[in-house]
């Protein structure tokens, strides 16, 4: 029986892999990931040559008949994603779901998480917010349901987290700056990275240092919202 292992690898800095995580990517036969270009990048840097399988979100189901087949025939696989844990706002999830599913047979293979970083988590860390409880709402949506998803952010009874892009956050903090003036917000941008920036305040006081300089724009960001 083969061992499908969902690994979370770094959000940015490479130095965040856990041991377990080398290990089993230095173990396994097989790595499906998301991109192979931003795969290849980790295995490079510590050194890692395997067989690359790249999932999206609307592979082909014979992409999974494939990984099922893999697994039915005692392969181990590794599952990862650009960044953090698989599953996460990414396509991660939408394949262990398929291979949850009915096409594959299930008795034929083990699912195990490899735990590390995650960007919400991150974030949450580093609030200040209560995260005792909090609701994590992925991404905004970019049209349907847009104002709902502020509607659900302003009524939340705890500290409320989402993703954001570097392309939408000025216009994001923006529907915030109407919804909710008065909200505590913290607004992280490239975590780990080089050029890692927690913001604090409201969402205007945040909109004004983005808007101070260009640079503040770039990347990717996680917006964390007190109650
Ligand atoms: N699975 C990932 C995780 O566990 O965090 C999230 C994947 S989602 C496709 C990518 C989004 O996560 C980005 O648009 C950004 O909002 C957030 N993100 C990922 N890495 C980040 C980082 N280093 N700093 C800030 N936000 C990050």
């Amino acid at each position: 029986m083969g061992i499908l292992y969902i690994i979370a690898t770094p959000i940015g800095n490479l130095e965040d892999l856990s041991f377990r995580a080398l290990r089993v990517l230095k173990e396994v036969d097989l790595i499906v990931c998301e991109d192979t270009r931003q795969t290849i990048k980790l295995l490079n840097h510590y050194n890692i040559q395997k067989p690359l399988v790249s999932y999206f979100q609307h592979s082909k189901l014979s992409k999974i008949e494939y990984i099922g087949e893999q697994l039915a025939q005692g392969k181990n696989i590794a599952l990862v994603t650009d960044a953090g844990t698989p599953g996460i706002s990414d396509p991660g999830g939408m394949l262990v779901n398929k291979l949850t599913g009915e096409q594959v047979n299930k008795e034929e293979f083990k699912i195990v998480p490899i735990p590390g970083p995650n960007a919400a988590i991150a974030a949450l860390s580093i609030s200040g917010l209560p995260a005792d409880k909090f609701i994590f709402m992925g991404f905004p949506p970019h049209k349907k349901g847009r104002n709902k998803f502020f509607d659900e952010v302003l009524a939340a009874k705890y500290t409320v987290v989402f993703y954001e892009s570097t392309h939408r956050i000025l216009k994001t903090l923006g529907q915030l700056n109407k919804v909710a003036p008065q909200k505590n917000i913290v607004v992280c941008r490239e975590l780990t990275k080089q050029f890692e920036s927690i913001y604090r305040g409201s969402a205007q006081e945040i909109i004004k240092i983005l808007e101070s300089d260009k640079n503040n724009l770039k990347g990717e960001f996680v917006i964390v919202i007190g109650k």
